[in-house]
C-alpha cells in the first residue's frame, strides 16, 4: 500500500543528492532547505522499470542525461539500486547519471517532476490487467497520459512495448486520443537506439525474445501547446 511511499511534496523540495552524487552541485546549497542543489535534472524515466535492464543499458547511451528508474515493488527497487551502486563501483565514472526510487507513478509523478522537466518516458512491458473491470489499473490512460504530457518537454517523447496486443492498441488508441501527442513514424522508430535498447535489454524484452514471442513498440512525440487565442 502507499503508507509507507515516501514522496516530495513538489519537485523543489526532492533531494536528489544521494541518488546522483556525481552530480551535486558543490557550489550551490539552498541553506533554507538544505538540499544539495545538482547540476542537472532528471531527465529521462523508466516507469515501472523492473530489475532495471533498460536503465543500465540506457545509462552510457544517454551518457550526459540522468536517468531515473520508478518502480513499486520494494525489493525490486532495491535490487536495482544494488545493482546500480555495484556497477558504479566496477566502472568508475561510468553509471553515476542512473538511479532507482520506490515510487507509485499512478499517483505521485507530477510530485517529482516540474512541467517540461523530462525528455524521454519509457513505459516497457507494463502488467497488462486483462479483466476489463481492472482496465483502470493501466499505466496507460487519459488521466496519466495528461500527466505525462505535463511532464514531458514539446519534442520529448513516450516509448511503449508489449507483448501484448490488445494492450498495445489501447496503449496507441489513448495516446493518439490525447491532443499533446502524435505517432512517431515508423522510419525514425526504427533508427532510435533506444528502441533497440528497449527490445532487447529489458529482462521482459529478454523472456519474451526466449519465448519466441512479438514485440509491438510505439512512439509519442509530446506536441507543442498551442498558442493562447
Ligand atoms: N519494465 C520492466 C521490463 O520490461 O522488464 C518490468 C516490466 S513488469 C511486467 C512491470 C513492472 O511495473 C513491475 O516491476 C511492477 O512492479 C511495476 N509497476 C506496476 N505498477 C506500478 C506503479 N504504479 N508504479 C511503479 N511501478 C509499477
Amino acid at each position: 500500500s502507499d503508507h509507507a511511499l515516501e514522496y516530495p511534496e513538489s519537485p523543489e523540495t526532492m533531494d536528489w543528492s544521494a541518488y546522483y552524487p556525481a552530480f551535486v552541485d558543490p557550489s550551490n546549497r539552498d541553506d533554507a532547505t538544505q538540499i544539495k542543489a545538482m547540476r542537472k535534472d532528471v531527465e529521462v524515466v523508466d516507469i515501472g522499470c523492473g530489475f532495471g535492464g533498460l536503465l543500465v543499458a540506457l545509462a552510457p547511451i544517454l551518457s550526459d542525461k540522468l536517468l531515473l528508474g520508478l518502480e513499486i515493488r520494494t525489493s525490486v527497487t532495491e535490487f536495482v539500486q544494488e545493482r546500480i551502486w555495484a556497477l558504479r563501483e566496477q566502472n568508475k565514472g561510468k553509471y553515476d547519471n542512473a538511479a532507482c526510487i520506490r515510487a507509485n507513478t499512478m499517483k505521485f509523478l507530477p510530485n517529482f517532476f516540474r512541467k517540461a522537466q523530462l525528455s524521454k518516458i519509457f513505459i516497457c512491458f507494463p502488467d497488462p490487467h486483462f479483466k476489463a473491470r481492472k482496465h483502470k489499473a493501466r499505466i496507460v490512460s487519459t488521466t496519466l497520459n495528461s500527466e505525462y504530457a505535463y511532464a514531458l518537454r514539446p519534442g520529448g517523447i513516450v516509448y511503449t512495448i508489449t507483448d501484448v496486443e490488445a494492450l498495445h492498441e489501447w496503449m496507441v488508441e489513448h495516446l493518439n486520443a490525447h491532443l499533446s501527442f502524435e505517432r512517431v513514424p515508423e522510419e525514425e522508430v526504427e533508427s532510435d537506439e533506444c528502441v533497440v535498447a528497449m527490445r532487447n535489454e529489458t529482462e521482459e524484452g529478454k523472456k519474451v525474445t526466449r519465448n519466441n514471442g512479438q514485440k509491438f513498440v510505439a512512439l509519442f512525440r509530446r506536441k507543442e501547446d498551442p498558442p493562447w487565442e
